[in-house]
């Protein structure tokens, strides 16, 4: 096979910039290289109840809570927390505010509750005008950061809404954590969605759903699912997982949380925080604008002047300058794109990505 027919030559050597994966650190690189180990043993359990202990820090999880891991993506463990914490005698309300909005909605429906579909358009959602649309409610399931758009709500109404109503609050935060601030204690959150490759910047594979006392009471008997959490909380509580994990993805998991650890993560915060607005101050030579109203540190979507088409742009930075920013789907797909500040993203990376876009720009698009 020649090289211009070979996937691999086509995809390896860019410069990533999109909302997962997300650029890998130096010390996650290399231990990608190393054999997977057997994992049916003690050191194993001591790595997985380390991750555990430090992801129940770093989410500032209240006491009692535990953590699920899920050998699949994302959307797995949103599913899995339909299945496993929902049941069908009451309604969900789910805010919608976009594709991964949407995906909340299509998944209760799938597993036949009835949804309160809060429909939102960068709406923070901090004033409570779309409370009246939940009545009687078992649950919110929120995308603390809609993707999609680039836009975040205000976690803490939401978490004080549902503490009201006595309703469970269900964080999607998969692409906040941890360049953002995600406090489980704040924020009254009961269950939080997390997953390997966005803001902790390691291969896709792992999922995990962090459960709070409230949510650990509302998990169903165990049954035969691979999503099982009973199946999944009985074994953790020795480090193992029912079936087997991604190992080598556990192996980074744990470096990972040791560094951001020591590092603190308000400093993680604030790193990509200072990225973030180094990114939006680059924009304002250019004929193209932040979308969203409230935005996370973690990411921005860009709105593009009328005149230049967002999907152009996006394959001319691949194709002439090797950088793989992320196209926006549907309605927005000619006005919007999307760049992630998330995972070991340096100020120079966001520069040459700059660079890129005002010569494509120049050269007309
Ligand atoms: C990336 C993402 C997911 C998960 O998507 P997968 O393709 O399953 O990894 C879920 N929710 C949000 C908000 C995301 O950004």
């Amino acid at each position: 096979m020649n090289d211009a027919h070979d996937p691999l030559s086509a995809l390896l050597g860019k410069r990533i910039y999109t909302p997962g994966p997300v650029k890998m650190s130096a010390r996650t690189l290399a231990l990608g290289q190393v054999q997977t180990p057997y994992f049916r043993n003690r050191p194993f359990s001591e790595l997985v109840l380390a991750c555990e202990t430090w992801l129940l820090a770093l989410a500032n999880a209240p006491a009692g809570s535990r953590v699920v891991f899920l050998t699949a993506s994302g959307t797995a463990a949103m599913e899995a927390v339909v299945m496993q914490l929902l049941s069908p005698d009451a309604p969900v309300a789910v805010i919608n505010g976009g594709t991964f909005g949407q995906r909340f909605v299509d998944l209760c429906r799938l597993h036949g509750l009835a949804v309160q579909d809060i429909g939102v358009d960068r709406d923070p959602l901090s004033d409570g005008h779309w409370q009246a649309q939940v009545q009687g409610a078992q649950a919110l399931l929120v995308n603390g950061h809609e993707t999609s758009v680039g836009h975040v709500y205000d976690l803490e109404a939401t978490g004080q809404f549902c503490a009201k109503q006595d309703m469970l609050h269900v964080v999607d935060a998969i692409s906040l954590f941890v360049t953002d601030r995600v406090d489980m204690q704040a924020q009254q959150i009961d269950a939080l969605i997390l997953s390997s490759h966005k803001g902790l910047a390691l291969p896709p594979g792992l999922a995990m759903v962090v459960l709070a006392p409230r949510a650990l009471a509302r998990v169903r008997p165990a049954g035969v699912s691979y999503l099982d959490f009973a199946a999944h909380l009985r074994d953790g509580a020795r480090g193992q997982t029912p079936f087997t994990p991604a190992v080598s993805v556990f192996v980074q998991l744990y470096d990972r949380l040791q560094g951001l650890m020591a590092q603190g993560k308000a400093q993680v915060w604030q790193e990509t925080a200072r990225l973030a607005a180094h990114f939006r101050q680059g924009l304002e030579g250019l004929p193209m604008h932040p979308y969203a109203r409230c935005m996370p540190n973690a990411m921005t979507a860009v709105q593009v002047a009328p005149h230049l088409s967002a999907l152009e742009l996006v394959q001319r930075l691949e194709q002439e300058h090797g950088c793989v920013v992320a196209p926006n789907g549907g309605a927005l797909a000619e006005q919007v794109f999307r760049v992630s500040h998330m995972g070991d993203m340096q100020v120079e990376d966001l520069a040459f990505l700059l660079q890129a876009i005002r010569a494509v720009v120049e050269d007309g698009v």
